[in-house]
Order: C-alpha cells, then sequence, then structure tokens
C-alpha cells in the first residue's frame, strides 16, 4: 500500500475546541484535559505540528477535518508520495 508523508499542523491558538476534528480524524486529533490536541504533536513556532506516513483513507480524512474547521487551525501539506 501507497503511503504518502503529510505534515500537519494545529493552531491551538485559533482551535475552538468544537471537536469537528476529533469525529472526522480520529487518529490525528483528540480531546484532551487541555482541549483538542493533534495526537503526538510537538509544539513549534507557535504551532502543534508532526509528519507522518498515511494512506490514502487517512489523508482523506485529515482533509475532511482541515476542510471543516470553522477557524481554518488545521493546515496539512504533502511531502511526498
Ligand atoms: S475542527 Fe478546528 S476548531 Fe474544531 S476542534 Fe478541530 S482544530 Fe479546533
Amino acid at each position: 500500500m501507497t503511503k504518502i508523508k503529510v505534515k500537519i499542523s494545529h493552531d491551538k491558538t485559533s482551535c475552538i475546541n468544537c471537536g469537528t476534528c476529533v469525529i472526522l480524524s480520529p487518529e490525528d486529533f483528540a480531546n484532551s484535559d487541555d482541549g483538542v490536541v493533534l495526537v503526538d504533536g510537538k509544539a513549534s513556532n507557535g504551532l502543534w505540528q508532526k509528519t507522518i506516513e498515511v494512506d490514502d483513507a487517512r489523508l482523506t480524512k485529515i482533509k475532511d477535518a482541515a476542510d471543516s474547521c470553522p477557524v481554518m487551525a488545521i493546515k496539512f501539506e504533502i511531502l511526498k508520495k
């Protein structure tokens, strides 16, 4: 199965903790005591980020979460196909 390298970022400053991304992309977003977080994300330049390899199905979930975020707090960049 082809894996796609993708960098995901979550701007916690903008996030309003609506939970949409947790429903749409539960492998990568989760509720926590500190609100919604990027699972296994690391803080960098004010953003929480991670780079992972995903299959098409998971990438679709990430895209759906980014497209559905009401404050555009989720960004992703495909680094390698
Ligand atoms: S969809 Fe956007 S605003 Fe809602 S919890 Fe996720 S990152 Fe935060």
